[in-house]
């Protein structure tokens, strides 16, 4: 099998400045709005259910299902949040869509606001994109000079104002109620969960929040209609999806691929391979909150949600790490925890504390000072803080890390037999006659 990228949301990627309009619309930029306003609102939720497009933040959950848990007739504004907070490590496919195409962006977020009624529409960015934010600053005005956003979108009788809203640059903030906190003004924590967005979200407004690759693969599916998206992927991963391959591969990069390839086939053939002729250690395979893979697991996974699931771990973000023989997988959990722990919103005991303590004790163990009894107690931790805290920011870290300890618990315990090893030499020497 020969696998090659695709270009359906990275059509206009390589060409010269195709983030300014008059570039971007001489290469189909914002022709899908005659046919959407067209159809009804139901009309085009109705082809994006039927698309199968499932949500590219990291959760996979369908996007036309989504839309349609609106409570109608509320008598409520409805809001559409974009979430361009994208700040799980080892994933840059967003960012990607900002500074290549944002006009893309935008004609997604013309196409899923006019499908569900909203008329205010957001982008929140996370704070460190600075260039990122004035390229997609300058398209707004731009699409707005040209009459796609505004009172008239595109000359028909539908208004959309687009505001982008900057984050101060908290890893917390892509979880969708403290992005809507934040953009509300207040302090970027999450809320308590049930009412769901849908119901209560943004000002207490019904309020839909995507993803920008989700909503950037709107206007190909409606040009070309959800048979077409369907003939890529498998039947429940359809789509195509921006994969971010980084870590120890000889091409590193972003690649648009259909879902449901081989991972390994991937790495190889799309990413070069393992760089170095080094053999493989392990794929971290959607972001660093996605349980790691060994190379035996690597060799038999599809990139699709179901396949990553049944191999217990989750497609994520699409954000693939591939891990040479040579790394120290403790040194990855530390990192982890790390990661983690100093972006821990604070709001929660068993999050705020226990991810600390499990650094200390990863510490411990790199110091040599550790016992087999701290592996234990890691893993401990792991199930007493997973599941029991307001967001799911604490199990992005319990989830990964028991993973690692389980897999590669030789490295963890080699760091307490090897202090001993060391030690006792000495010992030894002591006791020689
Ligand atoms: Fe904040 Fe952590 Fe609780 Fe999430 S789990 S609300 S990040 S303290």
């Amino acid at each position: 099998m020969t696998i090659s990228p695709v270009s359906i949301l990275s059509a206009r990627f390589d060409v010269e400045d195709a983030h300014l309009l008059a570039v971007a619309r001489e290469q189909g930029a914002y022709a899908t709005l005659d046919t959407l306003f067209d159809m009804t609102p139901d009309d085009v939720t109705e082809e994006v259910k039927n698309s199968g497009l499932r949500g590219r933040g990291g959760a996979g959950f369908p996007a036309g299902i989504k839309w349609s848990f609106l409570p109608k007739d509320t008598g409520k504004p409805v809001y559409l949040t974009v979430n361009a907070d994208e700040s799980e490590p080892a994933t840059f496919k967003d960012r990607y869509i900002i500074v290549r195409d944002p006009h893309l962006l935008i004609e997604g977020i013309i196409i899923c606001c006019y499908a569900i009624g909203c008329h205010d529409a957001y982008i929140y960015i996370r704070g460190e994109y600075t260039s990122q934010y004035e390229i997609l600053r300058s398209a707004v005005e731009e699409a707005y000079a040209a009459g796609y956003l505004g009172e008239s979108v595109a000359g028909h009788d539908f208004s959309l104002q687009l505001t982008i809203h900057r984050g101060a640059g908290a890893y917390i903030c892509g979880e969708e109620t403290a992005l809507l906190e934040s953009i509300e003004g207040k302090k970027g924590q999450p809320r308590s969960k049930p009412p769901f967005p849908a119901v209560v979200g943004l000002y207490g407004c019904p309020t839909i929040i995507n993803n920008v690759q989700t909503i950037a693969s709107l206007p190909y599916i409606l040009a070309n209609g959800a048979a077409a998206y369907r003939a890529y992927g498998t039947e429940k991963s359809p789509g195509t999806h921006l994969f971010g391959i980084s870590g120890h591969v000889e091409r590193p990069g972003m690649y648009e691929l259909p879902l449901g390839l081989p991972l390994l086939g991937v790495i190889d053939e799309v990413a070069g391979g393992v760089w170095r002729g080094r053999g493989l250690k392990a794929v971290i395979p959607g972001g660093s909150s996605t349980p790691v893979l060994t190379a035996e697991e690597a060799a038999t996974v599809t990139l699709d949600y179901e396949s990553m699931a049944a191999h217990k771990t989750m497609f994520g973000s699409g954000g693939i790490v591939v891990l040479d023989e040579t790394v120290d997988m403790v040194r990855v959990v530390e990192n982890l925890i790390q990661f983690y722990h100093h972006e821990s919103c604070g709001q929660c005991t068993p999050c705020r504390e226990g991810l600390g303590w499990m650094e200390k004790l990863v510490r411990k163990l790199l110091a040599g000072e550790g016992s087999h009894a701290d592996i234990d107690l890691l893993l401990e931790l792991c199930d007493n803080i997973e599941m029991k805290t307001v967001c799911v920011l604490s199990a992005a870290c319990t989830m990964p890390v028991r993973s690692y300890l389980v897999k590669f618990r030789h490295e963890f315990e080699a760091c307490v037999t090897e202090h001993s090893a060391a030690a006792q030499p000495a010992q030894n020497l002591e006791a020689a006659p």
